[in-house]
């Protein structure tokens, strides 16, 4: 048993040693919490793990536009449209089931049930609504300034109404309110605690979700793959250019696989350093958590490994042992678009996925598909419509499921987007969206479960499209031009 245990270790050593990185940052992290640390200390203390998500999300912008771009061209038109089709297909089925089972669990297990409301409440104030949501869904999909598209922004869905000019995200169990830069009164970045200020009014407007617009990138890399493809040899130059990006890009993440187990630690250990106090979670609150945990691990440990085995007639479970690297970065960084690179290396050199098929899928699906986070955006709101006794018909639950699916497709793959997209949701049924402060203590938790599942739900839909279309792919890499390409 030992041998086997030392065996296997040594054959998954970056894999055991992140594994092992995960269990001692929580560890360290609960031992520092007795501590006291100031918040400086924090900071430093953090400071190993914000490397590790800045290099992350340094590898993020060129593994996708190279992909899309190289992948995209050597596809013939009838090969992309048929693996553009399928994919977002499965793609929106498998989100909306996940809908399903998240809808059936927390009315089964109602554990928002009891007089007693739990937690904290922002103020109303004038909300964005469904249709702000989807109209900045759309405008994402097309970015004005392409470089724009590329940085960091900030949101703007939840101003406080005391500064309702100051920009502000929404963290854990706090809301960082930027400065207004044209009103320089407004001084330096706070931190507004939404535990112990419950009373502050928060105002949601329309804005941009933090992060970089990866949507529009999608789209605008997608459309370039698919000219280049079209032109052929005189396309040829730039498709070269964005294979050697690519096979650079793999390279820095072979190399900088070997940093990731220690920045795992301090990563882990400052965000339990960071978190709200459990003690002080209701049981409400606690069931809730249940229910969400029970929703993702029966969408991602039986339906979605179901349907790869219905459709491929291949054991899931040996696909997903070659993802598991993946599933610890996705849990150490609640990001499934940081997670991307690291998702595309384990489906090319363990699961043999074609690379075509993976250049496309995958930062499509980091993009558009999150069962977890469309899981828990359906449990929530039913959670908070139950706790406030607020009873909900046929039709609002039909409205739950369709606005929770599109909350998860707008939703950014960074750490927690889909706890400000579920202000779709709550309105479109009249739920206060102020109400996501009821929740928002154990948030971080759930979102380094449910990126989990949307990083799994993507690396399968590459399985399946590779099975699917591989006789079209297979065709391809006979023709001159193709076997050119393919390189990498
Ligand atoms: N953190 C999730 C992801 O990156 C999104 C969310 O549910 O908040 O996939």
């Amino acid at each position: 048993m030992w041998a086997f245990i030392k065996g296997y270790c040594k054959r998954n050593g970056l894999l055991t040693l992140s594994v092992i990185a995960v269990v001692t940052g929580c560890a360290l992290g609960f031992f520092l919490r007795s501590l006291n640390l100031s918040t400086q200390a924090k900071i430093y203390f953090s400071f190993p793990g914000e490397l590790l998500m800045r290099m992350l999300k340094m590898l993020i912008l060129p593994l996708i536009t190279s992909s899309l771009m190289s992948g995209l061209s050597a596809m013939d038109t009838k090969a992309s449209g048929r693996l553009g089709v399928l994919t977002i297909t499965y793609y929106l089925w498998t989100t909306f089931i996940a809908v399903i089972v998240g809808i059936i669990l927390v009315l089964a297990i109602h554990p928002g049930k009891g007089t007693e409301k739990e937690g904290h409440k922002g103020g109303s104030g004038p909300v964005m609504t469904s249709a702000d949501a989807l109209l900045d869904l759309i405008r994402n999909m097309i970015p004005a300034n392409l470089v724009e598209a590329t940085f960091q922004q900030y949101r703007t869905d939840l101003v406080p109404i005391l500064t309702s000019s100051a920009v502000v995200e929404s963290q854990a169990n706090y809301v960082y309110v930027m400065p207004d830069y044209n009103n320089p009164q407004l001084g330096h970045p706070v931190f507004l605690e939404l535990t112990p200020a419950p009373d502050v009014n928060y105002k949601i407007v329309p804005g941009n979700s933090k992060g970089m617009n990866v949507l529009g990138i999608v789209i605008f890399s997608g459309t370039m793959g698919l000219l280049l493809g079209k032109m052929g040899d005189r396309g040829a130059p730039l498709v070269n250019v964005c294979q050697c990006v690519n096979e650079c890009v793999m390279k820095i993440i072979n190399a900088a696989m070997w940093y990731f187990p220690f920045g795992i630690v301090f990563l882990v250990a400052g965000k339990i350093l960071d978190m709200h106090d459990p003690a002080h979670l209701g049981e409400k609150l606690g069931m809730y958590f249940l229910t969400v945990m029970s929703g993702l691990f029966v969408h991602g440990v039986v339906l979605l490994p179901l349907f790869y085995f219905i459709i491929t007639r291949k054991n899931p479970f040996t696909f997903i042992r070659g993802l598991l690297q993946a599933l610890v970065i996705a849990l150490a960084t609640s990001s499934s678009s940081a997670t991307l690179p690291i998702t595309m290396k384990c489906l090319l050199e363990n699961c043999g996925v074609d690379r075509q098929i993976a250049r496309f899928v995958l930062p499509v699906g980091a993009t558009i598909n999150m069962d977890g986070t469309a899981l828990y955006e359906a449990v929530a709101a039913i959670f908070i419509a139950q706790v406030n006794e607020y009873e909900l018909d046929f039709g609002q639950l039909v409205t739950i499921s369709i606005t929770a699916t599109a909350a998860s497709i707008g939703a950014a793959g960074i750490p927690q987007a889909g706890l400000v997209t579920m202000v779709i949701v709550l309105t479109s049924v009249g739920l206060p969206p102020a109400d996501i402060t009821l929740i928002v203590a154990i948030d971080w938790i759930l979102d380094r479960f449910r990126t989990m599942i949307n990083v799994l739900g993507d690396a399968l839909a590459a399985g399946i499209m590779c099975h699917l279309c591989r006789k079209e792919f297979e065709k391809r890499e006979l023709t001159p031009n193709s076997s050119r390409r393919d390189t990498v």
